[in-house]
């Protein structure tokens, strides 16, 4: 016992220094990778394990989160536990797969991909920029991988339609009816508190809750490979749509299922978007908006505290 916890004292100092190298590699990759995207500009592996449970912690403070080692495959483990269920994932250089998935690596892509907080401005996009878009984009596209999302079946207790459903919770959120995980509930609750104190003094506020149409959150969906799961199918994420939506340009997907193939090309100002203000007070509660992603998704938040820390130490 006491081989193994100097064994770990030493890989937490290697960690610590790995942390010091792997974070200017870090700056040099986005600096790099910031003239072309490309899938290593989404998904950046330079991450380090001990920054990360730190974010994990901080970010899901309801879960205990176990730090172990595996001798014989030679890699950290994270024991989740959440909802008096235990989890194991291995490390992976930040994929957090289950053992059995260990086999399938190459086909996923890290849990804290490269992290942006402004909307990609057409204006600025270089021709590359906008041929490798289009090409992250395409069906025709094989190379791209899944974002692995085990970890959150984890935190979220959500591995099969029934253990999901089971923390469903009914929710009346800016006026609208939601079926939402109740992890977010509280989350939701003081945004709604926070937009309609701000309604009361900013009418751009006021008029985006009144034209609010729904606040539609889980959606179940059957998917082969669990590791494509949509958030919708968690119930943690959140689409917040105007009245006469189908009328105007909010996400990405519906442009191209329409013909477009220029839709990147689309003026900022051409797209529908909550208010600025709506969007920082979601972000504040955890939620990430969709709007900031290459294929943007206007309508569409992301319940990632861990994620927007993780954007945090990255500033
Ligand atoms: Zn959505």
């Amino acid at each position: 016992m006491k081989l193994k916890a100097g064994l770990l004292a030493l890989f937490f100092i290697f960690g610590i220094l790995e942390n010091v190298f792997s974070n200017s590699k870090n700056e040099n990759q986005i600096q790099k990778n910031q003239k072309t995207i490309t899938p290593e500009f989404f998904y950046n592996e330079e991450n380090s394990f001990y920054q990360e449970v730190a974010i994990f912690k901080k970010a899901f403070p309801s879960v205990d989160f176990r730090i172990d080692y595996d001798e014989e495959i030679d890699d950290f483990l994270l024991v989740v536990t959440s909802y008096r269920k235990e989890n194991v994932y291995y490390w992976a250089k930040g994929l957090y797969l289950p053992k059995s998935e260990l086999k399938n690596k190459e086909k996923y892509s890290i849990v804290f991909e490269r992290y942006n907080e402004e909307v990609l401005n057409p204006e600025k996009m270089t021709d590359e920029m906008i041929a490798s878009i289009r090409k992250f984009s395409s069906k025709e596209n094989r190379t791209s991988k899944i974002a692995s999302k085990f970890l959150f079946n984890g935190i979220f207790d959500a591995w099969t339609r029934r253990s999901t459903e089971s923390h469903l919770l009914r929710n009346r959120f800016l006026g609208k009816w939601q079926s939402v995980h109740e992890m977010l509930v509280p989350h939701l609750d003081e945004i709604e508190r926070q937009i309609y104190e701000l309604a009361k003094s900013d009418p751009e506020v006021a008029t985006f809750v009144q034209n609010l149409a729904s606040a539609d959150s889980y959606s179940w969906r059957e998917i082969r490979d669990s590791g494509a799961r949509s958030f919708h199918s968690y119930g943690t994420a959140v689409d917040i749509l105007p009245y006469g939506w189908t009328k105007k340009i909010t996400y990405w997907g519906f442009e191209k299922g329409e013909g477009n193939e220029d839709w990147m090309l689309i003026p900022i100002e051409k797209r529908w978007a909550p208010p600025k203000k709506v969007i920082d007070i979601f972000m504040s509660e955890g939620f990430y908006w969709g709007g900031y992603w290459a294929l943007w998704d206007n309508m569409h938040f992301d319940y990632r505290p861990d994620f927007i820390l993780f954007g945090k130490t990255k500033k």
